[in-house]
């Protein structure tokens, strides 16, 4: 019995992400209520569906697959935010890991040799301490054992961006993206990892970046939330 873990737990009880609700010892991160709930996207296939689609609109991708539905209104958006704004790390590895048993049946880990995640600005890594997309790769390539690779680093922004709203700035990504692809990787199935698709415009001009390092190279995609 481990005295000071007891008392920590009836002072510090563990709660849900989404729902706060004092989580039983069995549960991890969400209540059980909350991972039966959890906005599923209803995925059919990895060959087409509507964060592919957005993709495509960037870049040639092979496959992509999602996790869930982001949506700013429902609780459920805090499972990204805490990863992204509350420095919740094991959170994110355990997420990847989730998403990564849930589409285990799709097959995609059998597609693809190495996955790389989405850069964030170096600046916001420093501050940060961490890249979120980073560690849901991580967790992912646990499972679907595959190595984490950061072949993409962001380039800093030196063009003002003040005149652009907010999604506009954030989606303003054309040419910001820059890789550097070792040769024992050239010619490979790269599975590109972000938190949340929106238009695509990320996670498509990051795809660009890897096909203009390595035109030889398969990207295949998997944000683990789509905000449609
Ligand atoms: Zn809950």
């Amino acid at each position: 019995m481990n005295l000071l873990a007891d008392l920590y737990n009836i002072l510090m009880p563990r709660r849900c992400v989404v729902c706060q609700t004092i989580l039983e010892p069995s549960e991890q991160y969400l209540c059980t209520a909350c991972s039966i709930q959890m906005p599923r996207y209803p995925l059919h296939s990895i060959e087409d569906n509507e964060p592919l689609r957005k993709a495509w609109n960037f870049a040639p991708i092979q496959y992509g697959a999602t996790l869930l539905y982001y949506r700013h209104h429902s609780n459920f958006h805090k499972i990204i935010t805490n990863i992204k704004y509350k420095g919740n790390e094991q959170l994110g590895i355990k997420v990847g890991e989730w998403a990564a048993m849930e589409i285990a049946h799709l097959q995609l880990a059998e597609k693809v040799d190495v996955i790389v995640p989405v850069p964030s600005d170096k600046n916001r890594k420093k501050k940060r301490g961490y890249n979120q997309a980073e560690l849901i790769a991580e967790g992912m390539g646990r499972i679907m054992q595959r190595p984490v690779k950061n072949f993409l680093v962001k380039k800093e922004s030196g063009m003002s961006q003040t005149r652009l709203n907010k999604t506009e700035r954030r989606e303003n990504t054309t040419g910001k993206f820059e890789a550097d692809i070792p040769l024992p990787w050239r010619g490979k199935h790269i599975l590109l990892v972000d938190d949340v698709l929106t238009t695509g415009a990320t996670i498509g001009n990051c795809a660009q970046a890897l096909l203009a390092a390595d035109s030889q190279a398969k990207i295949s995609i998997f944000p683990v939330a789509y905000n449609a």
